[in-house]
């Protein structure tokens, strides 16, 4: 299994937009949690942001985006 690589991004869900670490192996984002080092939200981050791999990890989620980039199989 590949080592999850972690990268520094932030929460587009509402315009609060709370830094977060993002684990990620391969293409999918696996766990994400608020960043400690971001100056504004100083690692806070609210329920939706925790759950933000399963939201996009979601199948709906990933047909809709499979569908707008042409990726759809079949
Ligand atoms: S973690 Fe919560 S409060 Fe922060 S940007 Fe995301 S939705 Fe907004």
């Amino acid at each position: 299994m590949t080592a999850a690589q972690t990268k520094t991004s932030f929460c587009r869900f509402c315009h609060t937009f709370c830094g977060m670490k993002v684990d990620v192996v391969g293409n999918q984002v696996v766990a994400a949690r608020g960043d400690p080092d971001n100056p504004v939200s100083q690692g806070y981050t609210c329920l939706k942001g925790r759950a933000e791999p399963e939201r996009i990890n979601h199948p709906r989620s990933t047909a809709r985006l499979e569908k707008a980039h042409g990726l759809e199989a079949g």
